[in-house]
């Protein structure tokens, strides 16, 4: 069935970091958008599309905004439940809260409630691809997958794998948790739109033999992704230095056990050093922004303008449940407060690609989901750019788009957003 779409319409021409941001997209106002089969067939002005293809079903949005729906490169969604947990830093907010409530995710009912329930809230602010953790039980795994293959969406997950410095009953083993990877994988990896993504959750869960293993099945999978942690806070990497003496950095900690490489993701990377960053960006290796966790547990202040000048690959992340919120557009905004502490404000159109196409290449999907591009999937969020009497008295006086976003980008959440398609359905 073919399916259209009417009204202003978002689409990225260029990357916005590479040349004048405010002329990396284009807005067709009037515009449409046909949809056959699950993909964008294609883009233009409604007049055209309407008169061309009369047999279509007809949505109309008015002057709201359609961009390509947004794309989380980092979460937990077992944390969905424990969001905004008050006053600890990482280490005592891993051992208070997350820990305990990851043991409950050996009940796959349990599970799948979760899952549920957090791919609702964040469709409901417009997510249409999140990238998630799981816990260590297979049950965790299945039942994220099953929920997203459920509602068509597109999905990266994959075990979290943890065999020391974690409670009773939250603990695999090097070879459990290739065996547990390794069928899970299997099973899931390019079925529909499901991704896998090995993952051990950081360094100081993990012993060298439980990373080696994880280097091993991803040598055996090239074509799977591989997601952890990176230097997040200055205690956190003292505790690897005590970990690992004989590696040369935190980075290191990966690199020697086979886990660096194209298509590793690696959340936060707040404190790298010179020769961290020269080996990602060597690598090729994907970092992902989660402002709204570096402020809510006090990490510090991701290095977005300078990480990108020297062209590393950069996605921006919500981190639930570390992060505040389930929002991406909470989540631009506070990459946005981050970047003016640094000096180095975003753009509005930066930080919607980052939310869109550049978490979408830290994925290495940019060709499938991210932006609106004929052929690509049909993943659309429908954005009111006036949904509150704040953001609608501001939005009267915008000059151009940008300024018409800005207040949604800074001010805007879940009643924002009007509608999100998933794979061509509303
Ligand atoms: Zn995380």
């Amino acid at each position: 069935m073919q399916k259209i779409l009417t009204g202003q319409v978002l689409q990225f021409l260029a990357n916005p970091f590479e040349g004048p941001a405010e002329e990396s997209a284009r807005v067709i106002t009037d515009g449409a958008i046909l949809v056959e089969g699950g993909r964008i067939a294609k883009v233009g002005r409604a007049a055209d599309l309407l008169a061309d293809y009369p047999q279509a079903v007809v949505t109309r949005y008015g002057d709201h905004l359609i961009c390509a729906g947004f794309v989380d490169a980092h979460v937990h969604y077992p944390q969905t439940a424990i969001i905004v947990s008050w006053g600890k830093r990482l280490i005592d907010w891993l051992n208070t809260y997350t820990f305990p409530e990851e043991m409950r995710f050996a009940d796959a009912g349990f599970a799948r409630e979760t899952a549920d329930r957090y791919l609702d809230l964040t469709r409901a602010n417009g997510t249409t691809t999140v990238t998630s953790f799981c816990t260590i039980h297979p049950e965790s795994v299945d039942a994220l997958f099953d929920a997203a293959e459920a509602r068509g969406q597109r999905i990266v997950a994959g075990k979290t794998c943890m065999d020391r410095n974690a409670p009773d009953g939250l603990r695999d083993t090097a070879q459990s948790a290739y065996d547990d990877s390794k069928a899970l994988l299997e099973k899931w990896h390019g079925r529909g739109r499901a991704t896998y993504a090995i993952t051990p959750r950081f360094s100081p869960t993990s012993t060298p033999e439980q990373l080696a293993a994880m280097g091993a099945l991803w040598a055996e999978h090239p074509e799977v992704l591989m997601q952890t942690h990176l230097s997040e806070q200055l205690d956190e990497i003292e505790w690897v230095k005590e970990l690992f003496p004989n590696s040369r950095d935190y980075l290191d900690t990966y690199e020697e056990h086979g886990l660096l490489r194209p298509g590793a993701l690696f959340g936060h990377a707040i404190h790298l050093t010179d020769r961290e960053r020269a080996r990602l960006k060597e690598m090729d290796a994907s970092l992902v922004h989660c402002p709204t966790s570096n402020t809510f547990i006090g990490s510090g202040l991701f290095d977005m303008a300078g990480l990108i000048a020297e062209g590393q690959r950069v996605g921006l992340a919500t981190d639930t449940g570390g992060g505040s919120s389930f929002s991406m557009l909470r989540t631009m905004a506070a990459a946005y407060e981050v970047g003016q502490l640094r000096g180095t404000p975003l753009h509005p159109a930066q930080l919607m690609w980052l939310a869109t196409q550049g978490s979408a290449r830290a994925l290495r999907m940019e060709d499938k989901i991210g932006n609106i591009v004929e052929g690509m999937e049909a993943d659309l969020t429908v954005l009111d750019l006036a949904s509150t009497p704040a953001i609608a008295q501001r939005h009267v006086r915008a000059g151009d788009i940008w300024e018409a976003l800005f207040p949604t980008i800074m001010m805007g959440d879940d009643r924002a957003v009007v509608d999100c398609w998933i794979n061509g359905e509303p």
